[in-house]
C-alpha cells in the first residue's frame, strides 16, 4: 500500500501538522529523527519528507504530480540516498558514513535538498553513532539527513540533540478502522473491528490481521468454485463440514460467493462477449464453466442459505441442504 501524502497517514496529528508547516514553508530541519516502535510508519513518514523536501510544487507538496514527486515515489530520485546496511548487524558502517560525508557537499542533482536516510540508525555501533554526529555537526543548506529509529534512547544523547525528533505513537482504534475500511472495503465490518482491537493501535499489525483474513477468504472461495466445476461433491462436503466450526467465516464464504455468482450472471445476461482485464479471475473462471441457468440455480440456492441462517440452524445443516441442492443443480444436463 503507498501512503503518498500526509492527509492519508493515519493519526499522530501533531506531528502531522507541524510537518504541514515545514512542508509550506519548505523550511526543513537539517537532522529530523522519526522514533516508534515497528509498525508505526516511519519508513513511510521518511519518504513522504523526502519527498516534500523533491517536491518542484511551490503549495501542496509533496504534490506527487511532479517529475520529483514520482521519481520519489518510484525510489528513483536521485537526490534521495538510503544508507545501504551491511556486517553482522545489518546497519551502517563508519566507511559508509565517511563516503557520505564526503558527497552530501556536492549540491543536489535535481532538487533544492539532497536527503539521506538512515533506517534503524539504533542498530548502529557508537563508533559509526559518532561518525554521523560529525556529518550533522557541519550541514550544509541542502542537505537533510533522516535518521529512523525504535527509541531515541538507544542513540547517543549528542545526537538526538543535533536532531529534530518525531516520535510516533499508536492510533486510535477508531481511526485504525476507518483507515481498514477505506483500503478493504470487502471486509466485514466485523472483522475490521477485531484486527483493529488486536493491533492494538500498531497500523502494521492491523493491516497484517486484515490481510490474513481477506486472503483467507479468497482461498476459500477459490476452493469452493473448483469443487464445484470439478463436480466434486466429496471435497465440498469435507471443506464445508471444516468451515462450518465457524459460523461466521461460513457465512462470509456464502455472502461473498453470491456476488461472485451475481456479477457472474450480469456479465453473461449482458452477453459481453470479452471480458475485460480487470475482472476478478474468479468471475472468469464461474463464466467459463457454468451456464447462465446454472449460475441463476446456485443463487437462489444460496439466497435461501443465508435467509435460513437468520434463525439460528446449524451451519452443518446449511452445508447438508447446499450439497444436496448445488450438485443435484451443477448435475443436471443442458
Ligand atoms: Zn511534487
Amino acid at each position: 500500500m503507498l501512503i503518498t501524502n500526509l492527509d492519508e497517514f493515519v493519526g499522530n496529528s501533531t506531528i502531522k501538522s507541524q510537518l504541514a508547516r515545514i512542508f509550506d514553508l519548505k523550511n526543513f530541519p537539517n537532522s529530523i529523527m522519526i522514533e516508534g516502535e515497528s509498525g508505526l510508519g516511519k519508513s513511510t513518514l521518511s519518504k513522504i519528507i523526502a519527498t516534500a523536501a523533491v517536491c518542484s510544487s511551490l503549495k501542496n507538496s509533496p504534490c506527487c504530480k511532479c517529475k520529483n514527486c514520482k521519481k520519489s515515489l518510484c525510489d528513483s530520485h536521485p537526490d534521495i540516498i538510503y544508507l545501504e546496511k551491511s556486517g553482522i548487524s545489518q546497519s551502517f558502517g563508519v566507511n559508509e558514513i565517511r563516503k557520505v560525508k564526503k558527497e552530501s557537499c556536492i549540491l543536489p542533482n535535481e532538487a533544492s535538498f539532497k536527503i539521506y536516510i538512515f533506517e534503524e540508525a539504533d542498530k548502529m555501533t557508537r563508533q559509526a553513532q559518532n561518525a554521523i554526529l560529525k556529518l550533522l555537526e557541519e550541514p550544509s543548506n541542502s542537505t537533510i539527513f533522516i535518521l529512523t529509529c525504535n527509541s531515541a534512547h538507544s542513540l547517543i544523547n549528542t545526537l538526538c540533540s543535533r536532531c529534530q525528533i518525531f516520535s510516533l505513537s499508536l492510533v486510535d482504534i477508531d481511526l485504525i478502522i476507518k483507515f481498514l475500511k477505506l483500503h478493504n472495503p470487502n471486509a466485514s465490518e466485523e472483522d475490521l473491528g477485531k484486527a483493529a482491537k488486536i493491533s492494538g493501535g500498531n497500523i502494521k499489525k492491523a493491516l497484517d490481521e486484515i490481510h490474513s483474513k481477506t486472503n483467507a477468504l479468497e482461498s476459500n472461495l477459490k476452493n469452493m468454485i473448483s469443487f464445484i466445476l470439478e463436480k466434486n461433491e466429496w471435497k465440498m462436503i469435507v471443506f464445508l463440514s471444516d468451515l462450518s466450526a465457524n459460523k461466521e467465516n461460513f457465512i462470509c464464504l456464502f455472502t461473498s460467493f453470491l456476488l461472485l455468482l451475481k456479477k457472474s450472471a450480469i456479465i453473461k445476461i449482458s452477453s459481453k462477449s470479452i471480458l475485460s482485464q480487470n475482472e476478478k479471475e474468479e468471475i472468469k473462471t464461474i463464466i467459463q464453466g457454468l451456464e447462465l441457468k446454472k449460475i441463476l440455480s446456485l443463487i437462489d440456492i444460496i439466497e435461501k442459505i443465508l435467509e435460513y441462517q437468520k434463525s439460528n440452524i446449524d451451519p452443518n445443516m446449511l452445508s447438508a441442504y447446499f450439497c444436496t441442492q448445488a450438485y443435484s443443480c451443477i448435475n443436471q444436463s443442458k
